[in-house]
């Protein structure tokens, strides 16, 4: 299961770097140390996700466990969008509060700082967390389905969901139309301008997919924008270009 959580992981954050690559050539110049250290910690945490996912996985197979229904009319039909709403909103929640916790000062420093080393992150950020952390985020699907009825459908949606506003919302620009994330829409839902300024402030925008808790709890810091991030990308991709023809330039 770490093998599939992980291979999943280097597709997706691969296949939207690529985007980034041909959207905004040059963003991620000079970050190469950088994204070495997030795809290893990004794997070591694909390793722990994978623990409680396939001992859950083997003892619903196996042994009948969770709420997990396979036959799709088990539960009227409405039920499985609500059901995604329902996890979506309890990983939400339990994000926003630990995420809080993260970041006193005793525990940030001992965990969340790996996560926050990432200035400005990249695709492949999404899962670059400290192990106590990753640890923490691993759990939370795991035990759900013990609680919360989901058919296989609506647990493929919510995990792809997971994955990719993981990978996009660290990637450094906005994907969506701005007619979505400025719009009422983006009131309420999280996207990368959201958490971009997140990584900037460290101080507010703590939740993952819904901007209620931190309307809720006073801590919603509006949205960033990258015009600083894209500039000092632009920069460091001249700096390298400059080096590069020094370095080919004749005499040298
Ligand atoms: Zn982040
Ligand atoms: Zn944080």
């Amino acid at each position: 299961m770490s093998a599939i959580v992980g291979v999943r992981y280097l597709i997706v954050s691969g296949a939207f770097a690529a985007v980034t690559r041909a959207r905004h050539p040059g963003l991620y110049a000079g970050l190469d140390p950088q994204i070495r250290r997030e795809i290893g910690w990004s794997l070591a945490s694909a390793a722990i996700y994978g623990v409680p996912a396939g001992v859950v996985a083997w003892g619903w197979q196996n042994r009948g466990w969770t709420r997990i229904y396979g036959d799709l009319h088990a539960w009227p039909l409405w039920y499985l969008p609500v059901s995604v709403l329902l996890y979506l909103a309890a990983h939400d929640t339990w994000f926003y509060w630990t995420h809080r916790w993260m970041h006193r000062p005793r525990l940030f420093r001992i965990a969340h700082a790996a996560h926050h080393a990432s200035r400005p992150p990249t695709a492949w950020a999404a899962m670059a967390f400290h192990p106590i952390e990753a640890l923490s985020g691993a759990l939370v699907v795991p035990l759900l389905v013990f609680f919360v009825p989901i058919h296989p459908i609506g647990l493929a949606v919510v995990l792809t969901v997971m994955t990719v506003m993981g990978v996009t919302n660290h990637m450094g620009w906005e994907m969506f139309p701005a007619a979505l994330w400025r719009g009422p829409v983006g009131r309420w839902i999280i996207t990368a301008s959201h958490h971009q300024r997140h990584h900037q402030q460290y101080e507010g925008n703590y939740g993952l997919y819904f901007r209620v808790w931190d309307r809720l709890c006073g801590t919603d810091r509006g949205l960033g924008d990258f015009t600083r991030d894209h500039a000092r990308a632009a920069a460091r991709a001249g700096r390298a270009r400059a080096d590069d023809a020094g370095r080919g330039g004749p005499g040298r």
